[in-house]
């Protein structure tokens, strides 16, 4: 856990129809619903805070304060903006703000657990939403920025008041002086982003390059680590491979293709044997995998009551698609996107060649018809997800062989 959206004072009465309503706030809920959502997706904390005043709070007119009495705890107008989603997520923290009738404070860090919370999840970085743009999100943010956190301001998902036109552009430009980074929803969702090669538009982003590849290896060593921690006493090579060289870029890139070529002795080990109770040739290349795989699949071996086919047949169209994924990152590894949104996620196009046309159809994919016509399909693949995965499948697939080759060789059904 690394990233929170920060989802301030969004109430019924900071919105159109309230006492105190913010601008255009029409057009706020439903953004930031998606924010939200992908959020709670990705494994990002969201934060929703919420003014929640004493009736006679200090700050209200008739107890000599600027404002009309607002967000009164437990009024309606207290209560979040309509349509606003507060998805139910073990993720979602709710924090009451400016309770105590003397002390007004627009930040949502003053006299509140937030910082508590941030850090009890790991929180690194914060991204800023809600309402007033001037008020308590310029305050929130400011003192996010003072305790540290990395902080950017969602401009599309925030709203002044702007009692004087201007205020808020004003507390704009002093948020992003004092380091906050102003962006839009779009570019925060997309900003855990790695692109791994040389592209079109690499000069023109270098900077943000480096800090998002910095960023992803950083956060790619505290979950390695993690996960380090969880598995040390049975630690195999894959992991050792999988945990090795995350220093830099380079390693980065080397160490997700050496979990890849891995894989490929323990796939040519697999396929030997699988020759000798085949009956097929000595040495497996690509395409007469590609012939085997077409034949298991039409239903070739189904005759010889193996357990081995019948595994193999289950399996097959995985072990087809981690072939073409390590092809794909050993020969264009510049087609393919890093993320890492908590979860390390490889992305990308991979094509589909004449002769494997027929195994597509096998595929676990979408719109197969469309993919075999367009000649590639959109392939995710999740590391975090095959680093405990993979050497459990092929353990099994070798332990499985051994049991058949034996009971080949010793002629015991
Ligand atoms: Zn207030």
């Amino acid at each position: 856990m690394n990233k929170a959206l920060i989802i301030i004072d969004v109430q019924r009465d900071f919105c159109e129809g309230g006492v105190l309503p913010a601008r255009r706030t029409g057009s706020l809920i439903k953004p930031l619903n998606k924010a939200i959502a992908w959020s709670v997706e990705h494994s990002v904390a969201c934060i929703f805070t919420r003014d929640w005043h004493p009736p006679d709070h200090c700050s209200f007119t008739s107890q000599g304060g600027n404002w009309p009495p607002h967000c009164v705890q437990g009024t309606s107008g207290a209560e979040f903006a309509k349509g606003l989603n507060i998805p139910d997520s073990t993720l979602v923290i709710d924090i009451e703000k400016d309770s105590n009738k003397a002390s007004m404070s627009y930040s949502a860090f003053e006299n509140t657990n937030l910082e508590h919370e941030l850090r009890s999840l790991d929180v690194i970085d914060v991204a800023a939403s809600g309402i007033a743009t001037e008020y308590c999100v310029a305050a929130t943010v400011l003192d996010a920025l003072r305790y540290g956190f990395k902080v950017s301001v969602l401009t599309d998902l925030i709203r002044p008041i702007d009692v004087k036109s201007g205020d808020s552009n004003t507390a704009l430009a002093e948020m992003k002086a004092a380091g906050a980074t102003l962006l839009t929803s779009k570019e925060w969702l997309n900003s855990s982003i790695v692109r791994l090669g040389r592209h079109e538009n690499f000069h023109n982003n270098v900077e943000i390059r480096l800090l998002s590849i910095e960023k992803a290896i950083a956060d790619y060593h505290l979950l390695a680590q993690r996960h380090k921690a969880k598995f040390q006493d049975k630690i195999d090579e894959h992991t050792v491979l999988f945990l090795k060289g995350l220093g830099n870029d380079i390693a980065f890139l080397s160490c997700f293709k050496e979990l890849f070529f891995n894989s490929r002795e323990l796939l040519d080990i697999l396929l030997t044997k699988l020759n000798k109770v085949t009956d097929s040739s000595k040495f497996q290349t690509s395409k007469k995998f590609l012939v085997f795989a077409r034949e298991m699949m039409r239903g070739k071996y189904d005759g010889s009551n193996l357990a081995i086919i019948k595994f193999l047949k289950t399996n097959i169209m995985y072990i087809f698609q981690i072939r073409k994924v390590r092809n794909e990152i050993k020969n264009n590894p510049s087609n393919i996107d890093i993320r890492y949104v908590n979860k390390l996620e490889a992305v990308f196009e991979v094509p589909i060649n004449n002769d494997e046309k027929e195994l597509v159809q096998y595929l676990d994919i979408e719109n197969k018809d469309e993919a075999v016509k367009k000649g590639y399909y959109n392939c995710t693949y999740f590391l975090d997800e095959i680093f405990p995965q993979m050497p459990l499948f092929w353990r099994t697939c070798l332990s499985i062989l051994d049991d058949d080759i034996k009971a080949l060789t010793t002629g015991r059904p």
